[in-house]
């Protein structure tokens, strides 16, 4: 196993949660971890605590009126941040800005050569727009991380792979225009799944049209249909050549999730980590940050994020 590779977890990211039966609940973090310690592999693997967000972070994507309007709702502690699916509770402007912090933080450490490859389970939040929450996503670690990559680090290709039951819209409006940003997601159709959008001809606007790869699939789809677009998705990158690669994992899309209709086993969270793996050792001197995203089944969320996690350590 690389010692260049941790996890960001503690109590600051477990926060991350909505209360009273909310699907996406404060449950989540700790049953990822519980299967981290059980495993007698990913028990050994270096920890590292969350970091909070500075507010300059959060605006290298979000507006200001924005990041000002979740912080007053935060303290508040009640209503929807956003039309009824992301409610407001108080510290909920603390605990979105761990999730963007960590992953700042981890990104500062992979591209300084401090480790190699991260995981970090509460974060993902890949519906979060520049100016509103979205889809149970207050702010879009994702967003910020690839902007911080182009603007701080100045990097021209930033792969973004995101294999979340739900269209990761968030992140391609977010860069619908921006040739830079080499966006793929295989995705549950958005005739039958929020947010409704990432049809297969929504490819990129004016000068970035052709750096975003949008694959639907159909409600009931297993891992043989995945590994088909899995193979388009492998293509679209090797032929990108990336110098980092940004990993959604979504565990909603495997089978008994409650939100969403797609089939998947863990074997495919596992083999798009190992392949992701692969192609980060190969262009991007090994910089990886994978990000837990969605699920709403434990046992499911337990299953896909070990996978993911093996996927990045094993040689
Ligand atoms: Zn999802």
């Amino acid at each position: 196993m690389s010692k260049k590779f941790e996890i960001y977890a503690g109590k600051e990211l477990a926060a991350y949660g909505f209360p009273e039966g909310h699907p996406f609940g404060l449950s989540r973090h700790d049953a990822f971890m519980e299967e981290v310690n059980a495993d007698p592999v990913l028990n050994k693997i270096t920890l590292h605590k969350p970091v909070l967000a500075e507010k300059n972070q959060l605006m290298m994507f979000h507006t200001e009126n924005y990041i000002e309007m979740v912080q007053l709702k935060s303290k508040q502690g009640f209503g929807y941040l956003d039309t009824g699916d992301t409610p407001a509770f108080p510290g909920v402007f603390e605990a979105a800005s761990y999730v963007v912090g960590s992953a700042v933080d981890a990104v500062n450490r992979i591209m300084s050569g401090e480790i190699l490859k991260v995981f970090i389970p509460i974060a993902g939040l890949h519906h979060g727009r520049r100016d509103r929450a979205s889809g149970f996503c207050v702010f879009n670690d994702c967003g910020v991380v690839i902007e911080q990559l182009l603007q701080v680090y100045g990097l021209q290709k930033v792969a973004y792979v995101d294999i979340d039951a739900h269209h990761g819209d968030g992140v391609f409006y977010g860069f619908e225009s921006d040739p830079r940003v080499v966006f793929s997601d295989i995705h549950e159709s958005g005739q039958y799944l929020f947010p409704g959008t990432g049809s297969s001809d929504e490819t990129g606007i004016n000068e970035a049209k052709g750096s975003k790869l949008n694959i639907e699939m159909n409600p009931g789809d297993s891992d043989v249909e995945f590994l088909v677009a899995w193979q388009s998705v492998l293509e679209f990158l090797h032929k990108n050549k990336p110098e980092f690669i940004l990993f959604q994992c979504g565990a909603d899309s495997l089978a008994g999730d409650p939100l969403a209709h797609l089939k998947y086993s863990p074997d495919t969270h596992a083999r798009a980590s190992k392949d992701l793996a692969d192609l980060a050792n190969k262009y991007c001197g090994g910089k990886m940050l994978a990000v837990g995203g969605g699920g709403y089944n434990l046992s499911n969320i337990k299953q896909a994020w070990a996978g993911v996690v093996h996927g990045l350590i094993d040689k």
